[in-house]
C-alpha cells in the first residue's frame, strides 16, 4: 500500500514531475498548483471524529468530505487501524493528499504521565523532555501525527482549571519547559517515525483570564504580554515547534483567533514562524458571541486575514471562504500561504511518501505496553512529588515510613485508579489492571508481610460522614495513618474553573476526625491545581503534594513514603492562603507602601485580615536530606558592558540520605525606567548530593538576564544596581548586590 512521492510525481503533469522538486516547500508548491479552490479550502478544514468507536469512525458526511478532498485534517481519531482506514478514504480523493491526524496528547498516550503542572514541579528538564518523547513514541505508533501540546500558558491563578496543563506561574521555568516538551514531542526531526508535530498553545495570554474563569477576557499591558506571557511561545519556536494554536480569549478587546497583532505581526512577522496556526475548537465561530464578528462569514474573513491557517470545527472556511475570495475580501495569496504551510508539514512528516507510515499496527502493538515507558512513568511521577512538611515526632521525622509499622491507608482516593490520571488522559479497556492506586502501590511495596489497613472514610465531595467511625477505628489499630485526599480526575482541566479551591469540607473533616485519635498522619494531597488546606498544613505533621501522577501513581507515592525515592520537587506555583489573595505570584512589583515581613502596620499595601505572603512560596519543596548553602561568591561586584558574572555557591547535604536539591538564582533590578519585579528566576540547577557531600555550583549571569522591556518596549538592560539572590525557594534566599555599568 505504499504510495510514494515518486508515484505521486508521476501522476502529475509532466512539467511538474520533470522539475523534481527537492524541498518540502517546492514540493508543496508543486501540489498547490494542481489544487482547485475547493481542495485548497479543504486543507484548511478540520473536524473531529467525535470519538466514535467502530471500524471507521467519522460519520458519512465527514467521510464524504475526506473522499472529495475537502478535509485536510481530523482530530480525535486514534489507533493504527482506524487512522489507516480513514487515510485509505483520503487516498480515494483526486489528489490523494494525506490527512493529518491531530490529538490532545497532553501527558502521555497509552502510558499516562503526571499532569504537566506536576512534571513542572520536578524542575528536571531532561526528564520532562523524555516524558514528551515517550508520549510521541506511543502516539505516533497509534497513527497520530500531531499533538495539541505543549500548553505554554503562564498562569498566576489556581482558580483557572487549566493550570494543570501548563508549567505554572514563572516565565523562565515555563520557557525552559516549553522548549523541552517541543523537543520531546518532535524528537530529532519532524518526519522521524517516532515523532509527532508539537503545537504551542494557546496564543496568547489565555492563562490570564479575568477571575480565573475559563475562556474569559484578558486585558493586559503590552509590556506584561511581552515580558511574562509571550516568552514561552518564543522558546517553543526556537525549539522548532511546528504549529501554534490560537486561543478562545480576547486580548485587549480583540479575540486571539482574529487577532492580527498576535498572529500576523508578532508570530509570523517579527518571529518569522514558518509553521501553521490552527484555531482553537470552534473559536472562529465564537467570535460572533464575542461581538467581534457579525456572522460566521465575517469571522472567517477576520481570522484568516489575522493569520489563522486551519479552522478547527467552526466550518467557517469550508462554508464561506470561497465567497470571500470571489468578493475580493480575502486574497488568494493568503489562502495559498495557509495551504502551503500545512502541505509543508505533511511533506516533512513523509506522508506524501507513505500516508500510512504512522498507522502501523505492528509498531503500535510493540509500543503498547513498553516496560521502559512504564518504568519511566514511575520515575517521572516520583520526581513530580513535592514534600511540603515533615515534622519530627519523638526525635525523628515522620517520613519516610518503616515497612514494619502497621499502616492505615485512609481516604477517598486510596483505592481510586482513574482519578490518578487527571484531566486530558485516555481510557483503555484494561485500565483496572494498569493503573496503580495508592493502595496497590503500598501493597506492592510491602509484599505479603505488610501490615496494611484500609478505610475510605468519605467520598470526595458530599456531606456523608457515615464512614468516619470505621476510619477512626481503623486508624486506632495502626502505628501511622496515610491519607490520600484531594480532587477527582476532572475537577481541574478545561472549563473546570472554581471560585472555591479549598480541600472539600468532608475531606478536611475526615482528617480532623483521624487527627483526634492522636495517631501520626501523613496527608497525600492529590489535585490538578494548588489547593487551599490551611488546617491540614498547620496541624498534620507530614504533608506531601502528589498532584495527579498518572498510571504509576501508587508505586511512585509508595517509593516516596518508604524512602526509596527522596522527594525533590519544588512548587511551580505559589500556593495561596485563601482565594482572596489570587492572583498571587512571587515576582510582583513593589508598591510605594510595601508591607515588610508580612507585618500589617499603617497604611501599607496589605490586607487587614491576612499576610501578603502565600502559604507555600514558588520554588518551595523539602527533602529527606538537609541541604545547607554556603555564602555565595561573586566573580566581581562591579561589571561593565558585556562582561559576565560568575556566581558560585556551595550546597552541602548535611544528612545521611542522598538527595537532590534545586538551587534557584533570582535577580532584582533595583531601579529601572519602569519598575521591576522584586525578584525574577533567571537560572536553576538540580543537583544530586550524597550524604555529607558538598558541591560548588556556578551560575553565569549575563546582561541578557538583566534585560527587560523598557518604557519604549525595547528589550534592553539598564546600568545600575542589581541584587543577586540564591536559595532553595523563592522566599529563603541570600542576597548580594552588584553594580553593572554600560
Ligand atoms: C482546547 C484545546 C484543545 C482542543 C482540541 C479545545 O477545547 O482548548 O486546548 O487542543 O479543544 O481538543
Amino acid at each position: 500500500a505504499l504510495f510514494t512521492w515518486i508515484t505521486f510525481a508521476i501522476s502529475l503533469p509532466a512539467s511538474v514531475a520533470l522539475a523534481q522538486p527537492k524541498t518540502a516547500l517546492q514540493k508543496a508548491d508543486s501540489v498547490l498548483r494542481l489544487m482547485t479552490l475547493d481542495e485548497k479550502i479543504g486543507q484548511l478544514h478540520q473536524l473531529s471524529s467525535d470519538f466514535a468507536t467502530g471500524p471507521i469512525t467519522p460519520d458519512g458526511d465527514k467521510q464524504g468530505q475526506v473522499r472529495r478532498g475537502e478535509m485536510g485534517s481530523m482530530l480525535n481519531l486514534m489507533g493504527a487501524a482506524r487512522t489507516r482506514q480513514l487515510q485509505e478514504i483520503a487516498m480515494q480523493s483526486r489528489l490523494k493528499i494525506p490527512l493529518l491526524f491531530g490529538q490532545d496528547v497532553i501527558h502521555g498516550y497509552r502510558t499516562t504521565f503526571p499532569i504537566p503542572l506536576a512534571e513542572a514541579a520536578s524542575w528536571d528538564i531532561p526528564a520532562i523532555e523524555q516524558s514528551a518523547r515517550i508520549a510521541a513514541i506511543e502516539a505516533s505508533a497509534a497513527g497520530i501525527h500531531w499533538t495539541f501540546a505543549p500548553m505554554v500558558d503562564i498562569s498566576r491563578d489556581p482558580r483557572w482549571g487549566r493550570v494543570m496543563e501548563g508549567a505554572g506561574e514563572d516565565t523562565y521555568l515555563g520557557s525552559v519547559i516549553a522548549a523541552a516538551r517541543v523537543k520531546g514531542f518532535q524528537g530529532n526531526a519532524i518526519g522521524s517515525i517516532n515523532s509527532v508535530l508539537a503545537c504551542a498553545k494557546h496564543f496568547a495570554a489565555y492563562g490570564a483570564a479575568v477571575g480565573g474563569r475559563d475562556y474569559n477576557s484578558v486585558d493586559m499591558s503590552e509590556r506584561m504580554l511581552w515580558e511574562t506571557y509571550l516568552p514561552p511561545f518564543k522558546a517553543a519556536i526556537d525549539a522548532g515547534a511546528a504549529t501554534f494554536m490560537n486561543s478562545f480569549n480576547d486580548l485587549n478587546g480583540v479575540p486571539a483567533t482574529g487577532n492580527p497583532l498576535l498572529q500576523k505581526d508578532i508570530l509570523k512577522g517579527k518571529w518569522q514562524f514558518k509553521g501553521f496556526v490552527v484555531s482553537d475548537w470552534g473559536s472562529i465561530g465564537e467570535m460572533i458571541n464575542h461581538g467581534y464578528s457579525k456572522d460566521l462569514k465575517q469571522a472567517a474573513e477576520q481570522s484568516i486575514l489575522a493569520g489563522n491557517d486551519m479552522d478547527m470545527e467552526s466550518r467557517a472556511y469550508k462554508n464561506h471562504l470561497k465567497q470571500l475570495l470571489q468578493e475580493g475580501k480575502v486574497p488568494i495569496a493568503r489562502v495559498n500561504d495557509a495551504v502551503r504551510r500545512i502541505l509543508i508539514k505533511k511533506f516533512e512528516l513523509g506522508l506524501f511518501d507513505d500516508p500510512f507510515r504512522f498507522s502501523d499496527e505492528a509498531r503500535e502493538k510493540s509500543q503498547y505496553d513498553n516496560p521502559a515507558h512504564k518504568a519511566f512513568a514511575r520515575t517521572m511521577a516520583a520526581k513530580s512529588i513535592v514534600l511540603l512538611k515533615n515534622d519530627t515526632i519523638a526525635g525523628k521525622p515522620l517520613l519516610p515510613l518503616h515497612k514494619q509499622q502497621t499502616i492505615a491507608l485512609i481516604g477517598p482516593l486510596v483505592q481510586s485508579q482513574k482519578d490518578n490520571l487527571g484531566f486530558w488522559s485516555f481510557d483503555f479497556e484494561d485500565d483496572s489492571v494498569r493503573i496503580v492506586s495508592l493502595y496497590k502501590g503500598v501493597q506492592n511495596k510491602l509484599g505479603s508481610n505488610g501490615k496494611l489497613l484500609y478505610a475510605k472514610g468519605c467520598n470526595l465531595n458530599d456531606t456523608d460522614t457515615s464512614g468516619f467511625a470505621v476510619a477512626v477505628a481503623t486508624a486506632m489499630q495502626a502505628d501511622v495513618v496515610v491519607m490520600q485526599v484531594g480532587e477527582g480526575r476532572d475537577w481541574s482541566g478545561e472549563a473546570k474553573s472554581k471560585s472555591n479551591i479549598q480541600l472539600p469540607a468532608v475531606q478536611e473533616a475526615s482528617i480532623k476526625a483521624i487527627h483526634r485519635t492522636g495517631k501520626p498522619i501523613v496527608v497525600l494531597m492529590s489535585a490538578g491545581r494548588p489547593l487551599i488546606f490551611n488546617w491540614t498544613a498547620d496541624n498534620v505533621p507530614a504533608v506531601v503534594y502528589t498532584w495527579w501522577l498518572g498510571i504509576e501513581a501508587g508505586n511512585a507515592m509508595a517509593d516516596v513514603l518508604f524512602g526509596d525515592y527522596n522527594p525533590s520537587g519544588k512548587l511551580p506555583m505559589s500556593f495561596p492562603r485563601t482565594e482572596g489573595q489570587i492572583p498571587i505570584y512571587y515576582n510582583y512589583y513593589n508598591t510605594g507602601r510595601p508591607a515588610q515581613n508580612d507585618e500589617h502596620r499603617f497604611y501599607v499595601s496589605a490586607y487587614t485580615d491576612l499576610p501578603n505572603s502565600p502559604k507555600f512560596p514558588f520554588g518551595y519543596g523539602l527533602s529527606y536530606a538537609r541541604f545547607t548553602y554556603g555564602d555565595m561568591q561573586l566573580s566581581k561586584t562591579n561589571l561593565k558592558g558585556n562582561e559576565v558574572l560568575q556566581v558560585t555557591v556551595t550546597v552541602t547535604n548535611n544528612s545521611n540520605t542522598a538527595g537532590e536539591e534545586v538551587a534557584q538564582l533570582y535577580i532584582r533590578d533595583l531601579v529601572g525606567s519602569v519598575v521591576r519585579p522584586v525578584k525574577e528566576l533567571k537560572h536553576f540547577q538540580k543537583v544530586m548530593l550524597q550524604p555529607g557531600e558538598t558541591k560548588a555550583l556556578t551560575f553565569v549571569v549575563s546582561t541578557n538576564d538583566l534585560s527587560f522591556y523598557n518604557s519604549q518596549l525595547q528589550h534592553t538592560w539598564e546600568a545600575g544596581e542589581f541584587d543577586i539572590m540564591i536559595g532553595g525557594n523563592s522566599r529563603d534566599v541570600q542576597t548580594k548586590r552588584i553594580y553593572w555599568n554600560k
